[in-house]
């Protein structure tokens, strides 16, 4: 981007440009220009690098996937993989700013799914056929990407669940059952989404434990001084997000979770919003638990994983029972399944583990460094055409943030933000992103959110600050009309 009003080295400085950006007013390559009617059919397939009729083999490396990929990183890259990017919102281009809530899905991971269905359907693990042996191969092999995704040790340390939501309350209903008594502690962050909130109080109730807020700071970092004097010998847990989904802000997590297991408790990093966005590495960061969502992370919905150490895992009861789940069953008597198998009652996902191991191939692809890197830089572009936007306060500024933008705008509440932002075909989302506390440490009960993702730009940032300005602008007319 070579416009002048832009001066990227301003906003992250030793960052490189960001690439690709576009001249403002120019099409974005690949989307359909205002007005025109959307392409017809089902979008994405028909811009496929396959031939009709020969869907890719599930588990073989699909176009765009890092055995195919050089793995430069272009945001215009990642978008000619979206094909739903192409389609026109109130007679414009969209824009997708709602990342956070859910992503866009690449036609890698489409046509992985289409696939799966017409080639390679079948139950997996009980069945004594081809397809059967085929099937299970893939969904064993997803675990086996996701384990490597996470730097995690071994296959057998990851749970297939729903997702983050299913996995919290997954450790809550099993590890918590069987830890948690009266008098201990759950320390959770002020930070968390009420999924990493209300399974503690849940099982809390059940165990006369206590769930303990820890509090956060005006900048939306985690108090840390306040966190090392909440823990103690009757801390059985910590409850971080990897970042957050309000206020962006990515605590310390690798030394809150030393300092935790200086005093023995255990540490489950809700990683929804992180692993879409920077490199994890469970061992690293040493969680104990590690939980995230598919589709958060361009895969689809209905699919998620818990990681979980493997001495904390192995002593970890059922939560569910089924089929999948048993060794041998009597009606005297009942045996397990070895882990991760024994947390996985019934049918799993089989299509859903196939199409995450897509979306973590795209993703990978890209190079996770150089796209942490490029939503560094269009996280400071934004901070700065916002902070443009008159009566616009963005809400947390902690020194390492993703690219969440949460905000209020002045004389508007935040949900006809959202909907005047709609009718340019802009997506963000408002409310209280099930987070209240988070709000509330601000004295909000609700907020307009704008979260960005590997395929947005500068340009589509600029537009969010010009249609908010136009409506601050409409405001002040219409006001002095009425004055
Ligand atoms: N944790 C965080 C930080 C989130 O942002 C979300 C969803 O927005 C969740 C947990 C819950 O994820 P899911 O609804 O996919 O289970």
């Amino acid at each position: 981007m070579t416009t002048p009003d832009m001066p990227w080295g301003a906003y992250a400085p030793g960052m490189a440009q960001l690439p690709g950006t576009q001249v403002p007013g120019t099409a974005l390559p690949g989307t359909t220009p205002p007005g025109m009617a959307p392409p017809p059919g089902p979008p994405g397939l028909a811009a496929s690098q396959q031939p009709p009729g020969e869907p890719v083999p599930p588990g073989q490396p699909t176009a765009g996937s890092a055995a195919t990929r050089s793995g430069q990183f272009t945001p215009e890259a990642a978008r000619r993989d979206i094909p739903v990017l192409q389609r026109p919102v109130n007679g414009r281009p969209v824009v997708w700013l709602d990342n956070g809530a859910t992503t866009q899905k690449p036609r890698q991971v489409i046509e992985t799914l289409a696939s799966y269905y017409a080639t390679a359907n079948s139950n997996i693990h009980r069945g004594a056929h081809t397809m059967a042996r085929e099937a299970t191969e893939m969904y064993e092999g997803g675990r086996a990407a996701v384990a490597g995704f996470l730097g995690a040790p071994s296959p057998d340390t990851i749970v297939f669940t729903r997702g983050t939501t299913e996995a919290v309350n997954l450790v809550a209903q099993s590890w918590g059952r069987a830890n948690l008594g009266p008098g201990d502690e759950i320390l959770v962050s002020t930070l968390e989404h009420h999924s990493n909130i209300v399974p503690w109080q849940l099982i809390a109730k059940e165990r006369r434990a206590r769930v303990v807020p820890i509090p956060l700071l005006p900048d939306g970092s985690i108090d840390q001084d306040a966190y090392a004097d909440l823990l103690s010998f009757r801390t059985r847990l910590v409850a971080i997000s990897h970042a957050s989904n309000v206020l962006g802000t990515v605590p310390p997590v690798k030394e809150m979770t030393a300092l935790a297991h200086r005093y023995d408790a255990k540490v489950l990093v809700d990683g929804a919003q992180a692993v879409a966005h920077f490199p994890v590495d469970v061992q690293d960061l040493d969680s104990d638990f590690y939980v995230f969502s598919g589709h958060k992370l361009y895969a689809p919905t209905g699919i998620g994983a818990l990681y979980a150490k493997p001495e904390v895992l192995a002593g970890m009861p059922p939560w569910q029972g089924g089929g999948n789940m048993i060794d041998q069953v009597e009606f005297g008597r009942v045996t397990y399944a070895p882990v991760p198998h024994r947390f996985e009652a019934g049918t799993g996902h089989i299509s859903g583990v196939v199409g995450l191991r897509s979306a973590i191939d795209w993703l990978s692809s890209f190079g996770r460094e150089a796209v942490a890197a490029y939503e560094t830089a269009l996280l400071g572009h934004a901070q700065q055409a916002l902070a443009a936007v008159p009566g616009l306060t963005v809400l947390g500024d902690a020194p390492e943030k993703i690219a969440v933008l949460t905000f209020t705008l002045a004389g508007h509440d935040p949900m006809t933000v959202a909907r005047w932002l709609d009718r340019a075909g802009i997506a963000v989302r408002a409310g209280h992103h099930c987070a209240q506390p988070s709000l509330r440490h601000y004295g909000l009960e609700a907020a307009t959110r704008a979260s960005l993702a590997l395929y947005n730009t500068a340009e589509e940032v600029d537009q969010l600050a010009a249609s908010l300005t136009q409506l601050q602008s409409l405001t002040q007319l219409q006001l002095q009309g009425a004055g």
